[in-house]
């Protein structure tokens, strides 16, 4: 069998992608490990995501936006960032001109509609699956699968997350960053206010983000020392409630926990390069930020979007050099999200008293910097 694109893992990304180049016309393949139909449960379902403007920009044109239930999409206006002494900065929609910051939607749902549409389209799935070789010539992609078939590609592109099978046959290196901290996530219920998101920055460099959802429920990601992660997974679920209060305070109501505790170690994998011959690498597989800033799925739908856009606007380009463009596009953004991300976990992992007042009263003047805020709320956003 004979495709223009072949794509590797069917997570979100993956399966946006799919139906994104199906859209304009190319004849695609999707290969998943696991099962895609819809009744299957999906892994990590009770996470929940902040999506950026450009991703919702990018969900809507795949037509998957007015597939979701009025109740599981909550729109952000604001978000409150609270340092460890008493800086604030608050980022909101009016004052930035905008109709929203973002929206927070649950992993199930997303994965739940985007499979949805997957029969509805002429994507040949090829799941419960996964690639055994892959033969790279120069004018095509040669793959044998598990199950013995064989299929070719102009194109192979990898969604296959972080640990990506295919980067490692195109033996393209990585560069990795161990942060030394784990994401604790889990489900909150509190008195959530409507549209407001908090994140708290705290010294030894934990992060907590609770991101509402309806008018009763936060998701939560905490990011933490290993060594703290380690002592809240093995000890009773109260301790970790006890430990949001401490740190939340009754400002959202009486907080209690109302989902499972799960921990994801936190490193950040770089990608010496994302593209090869006749091979793209997007989504996790093509990096990961620290979740902090809220942007992995974020930077992966944009690279979904990115990679669309540069195969379909030119038919004249050479394949390598659409590739190296869509290199050059997506770039430039995650080296943004990277070196913001890590100058933060840096700033706030020190527990010297003058960085603590610096960093503090830094929240405090980006707060008043209506030009800052703009500007940081365009990167996030795009
Ligand atoms: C704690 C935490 C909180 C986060 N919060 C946010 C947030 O608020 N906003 C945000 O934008 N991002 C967030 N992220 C990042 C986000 O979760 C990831 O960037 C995103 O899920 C990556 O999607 P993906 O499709 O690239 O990879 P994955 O979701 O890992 O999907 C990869 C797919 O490939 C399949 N696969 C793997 N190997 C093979 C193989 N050999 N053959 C076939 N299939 C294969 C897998 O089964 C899977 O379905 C967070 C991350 C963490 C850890």
């Amino acid at each position: 069998m004979r495709f223009d694109m072949v794509i590797t893992g069917g997570g979100v990304v993956g399966i946006a992608l799919a139906l994104s180049l199906e859209r304009c016309g190319f004849n695609t393949a999707l290969i998943e490990k696991s099962s895609l139909s819809v009744g299957q449960p999906v892994s990590d379902r009770k996470q929940v995501f902040m999506l950026n403007l450009a991703s919702l920009e990018f969900l809507e044109k795949i037509g998957s936006m007015d597939q979701f239930p009025r109740e599981s999409v909550q729109n952000v206006f604001e978000i409150m960032v609270r340092g460890d002494k008493r800086g604030e900065l608050l980022f909101d929609s009016v004052r930035s001109g905008l109709p929203r910051l973002g929206v927070t939607i649950q992993k199930e749902d997303l994965v739940r509609v985007l499979r949805n549409l997957l029969p509805q389209s002429q994507v040949t799935i090829f799941d419960e699956d996964s690639v055994d070789q892959v033969k790279w010539s120069r004018s095509h992609v040669d793959i044998k699968l598990s199950k013995g078939s064989i299929i070719s590609s102009d194109l192979l592109v990898a969604a296959d997350g972080v640990s990506s099978k295919i980067r490692k046959l195109a033996n393209i290196g990585v560069k990795l960053h161990d942060f030394h901290q784990v994401a604790v996530v889990s489900r909150l219920i509190g008195r959530s206010v409507n549209g407001v998101a908090y994140q708290w920055f705290q010294k030894a460099g934990g992060v907590l983000a609770l991101l509402p959802i309806g008018t009763s429920e936060f998701g939560v990601v905490w990011s933490m020392s290993e060594e703290l992660g380690v002592e809240i997974i093995d000890a009773d679920p109260n301790m970790f409630e006890q430990k949001l209060k401490n740190l939340v305070g009754d400002d959202l109501g009486n907080l209690r926990l109302s989902g499972p505790i799960c921990y994801f170690p936190l490193t950040s994998v770089a990608p010496l390069s994302v593209v090869g011959d006749r091979l793209a690498l997007v989504g996790d597989a093509g990096g990961t930020v620290h979740p902090m800033a809220g942007q992995g799925l974020n930077l992966g739908l944009g690279d979904a979007s990115i990679l669309t856009d540069v195969l379909t606007e030119n038919p004249n380009l050479g394949l390598s050099s659409k590739l190296r463009k869509y290199q050059r596009r997506r770039s430039e953004k995650v080296a943004i999200i990277r070196h913001v991300t890590h100058g933060l976990h840096k700033l706030f992992s020190s527990n010297a008293s003058v960085l603590t007042f610096a960093r503090n009263l830094g929240m405090s003047i980006f707060d008043r910097s209506a030009l800052l805020k703009r500007a940081a709320i365009s990167i996030a956003s795009r």
